[in-house]
């Protein structure tokens, strides 16, 4: 049944302002005001109504001016609404308990044996917060419909119903999202891509994944296989069976294993190791191209190992883009590296429950 007009344009505005305190941090009732575009009276009643509920308080910050008076901050409370994130690897598992406004209340890690099953040590490193928080989100490498690992080269599952598992592992409900697109998410909500409107991820773990942010919505239905397009027909034969893959290329060159020794050797003038790098970097550059060419993004960060690669090899992965992409597409696009660094498929991931929870609330 509709709810009174009234009464969601109200629910909107609590969303609006939670969701405001959540991304920017504290602010004064007059910067809300001006942000959220609503009078005076309606921030002072959700204000009010939300202190009532716990979600959030006001507490005088530092003076500001030359009057030296003390502002009023409105800020997130943050046990108030906490969400669970969980980010699998192949070697290892984390876990963060996030609380609204962003704030990391607990923290965890573990290392995994060489090919065990991560969900048997999910329990152990979530606890019992995971059931208590609001939202529960694991960030897993590899190509992810709905609930299901369709595909991941780094953990080596086919059609794996993983938030099945999940949830048998901890009695509670979970989303699945992509490595590379909780990334985005992260960088484009904490990191320093705030601005971006369309923000390509590339992911390099042991497989290569990339995930899309626009206007600040992660993409649905999955992530971009970029380790899967093809940059040599005919070529060496890839895991997922087909050849010339730029997986099967990173992997002819020993990348998904061992590619900080090639870098070093690089760095101190190994020829060989150099053209690997350079090789590599083209191949790269023309899986992005095609990326480019279908998405039109205005950022890409990358991230993984990917970044020591675009760090010490730029050129051939510009140089192979220029090639491949239309100029309108490469004019407005910054290529860089991520500033959540290793953090960011973590942090995105709670920040994809709190999207789903800002949802929800609207
Ligand atoms: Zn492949």
């Amino acid at each position: 049944m509709a709810l009174p007009p009234a009464v969601e344009l109200r629910r909107r505005n609590r969303a609006a302002l939670l969701q405001q305190l959540h991304r920017h941090g504290p602010q004064t009732r007059a910067a809300l005001t001006e942000a959220l575009g609503l009078n005076r009276s309606t921030i002072g009643a959700l204000a009010t109504e939300l202190a009532e509920s716990g979600h959030i308080e006001e507490t005088t910050g530092q003076s500001t001016g030359s009057a030296g008076r003390p502002s009023t901050l409105v800020a997130c409370v943050p046990q108030s609404i906490t969400v669970a994130a969980v980010e699998i690897r192949a070697d290892r598992l984390r876990f963060a308990l996030v609380g609204l406004g962003g704030e990391v209340l607990e923290r965890s890690e573990t290392a995994l044996d060489e090919g065990a099953d991560p969900m048997t040590a999910v329990s152990v490193i979530t606890g019992g917060t995971a059931a208590a928080s609001a939202e529960a989100v694991a960030a897993v490498p590899g190509l992810v419909d709905e609930g299901t690992v369709a595909h991941s080269t780094e953990l080596g599952w086919i059609d794996r119903d993983a938030a099945a598992d999940l949830e048998a592992a901890t009695g509670r409900e979970w989303q699945v999202v992509d490595t590379a697109t909780a990334a985005a998410v992260g960088e484009w909500t904490r990191g320093d891509a705030r601005d971006s409107r369309k923000l390509l991820y590339l992911h390099g773990g042991r497989g290569l994944t990339a995930g899309l942010v626009i206007e600040g919505r992660a993409q649905r239905g999955g992530s971009i296989q970029l380790g899967h397009i093809v940059v040599e027909p005919g070529g060496r034969e890839c895991a997922c069976g087909l050849r010339g893959c730029l997986e099967a290329e990173m992997e002819a060159f020993g990348f998904g294993e061992d590619f900080e020794t090639t870098t070093l050797a690089a760095g101190m003038g190994d020829a060989a190791a150099r053209d690997r790098l350079r090789r590599f970097g083209e191949d790269l550059g023309w899986a992005l191209g095609a990326v480019v060419t279908a998405t039109g993004p205005d950022e890409i960060l990358f991230g993984g190992w990917l970044r020591e690669l675009y760090l010490s090899t730029a050129a051939p992965v510009r140089s192979a883009l220029a090639e491949t992409t239309l100029p309108h597409l490469r004019s407005k696009l910054r290529l860089r590296t991520p500033v959540l660094g290793d953090e960011g498929a973590l942090i995105g991931a709670a920040e994809t429950g709190f999207a789903a929870l800002f949802d929800q609330m609207r």
